[in-house]
């Protein structure tokens, strides 16, 4: 699953827009992932610009 650091996410976007299966979503100020439907395929990871996101067990 992936993990969010709140304390660095600057809610730019960018993740939300490079998901392939669409699973993040900003909503309330606040980065939302459904696991269920991530493919652990890291485009997020790689991509977010503040390093807040993380592939974890
Ligand atoms: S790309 Fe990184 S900084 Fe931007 S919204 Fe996603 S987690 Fe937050
Ligand atoms: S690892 Fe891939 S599928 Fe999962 S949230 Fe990130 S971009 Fe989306």
């Amino acid at each position: 699953m992936i993990k969010i650091d709140q304390e660095c996410c600057d809610l730019c976007g960018t993740c939300v827009s490079v998901c392939p299966v669409d699973c993040m979503e900003l909503k309330e100020a606040m980065l939302v992932i459904d696991n269920s439907r991530c493919n652990s395929c890291q485009i997020c990871v790689r991509m977010c610009p503040f390093k807040a996101l993380e592939l974890v067990d």
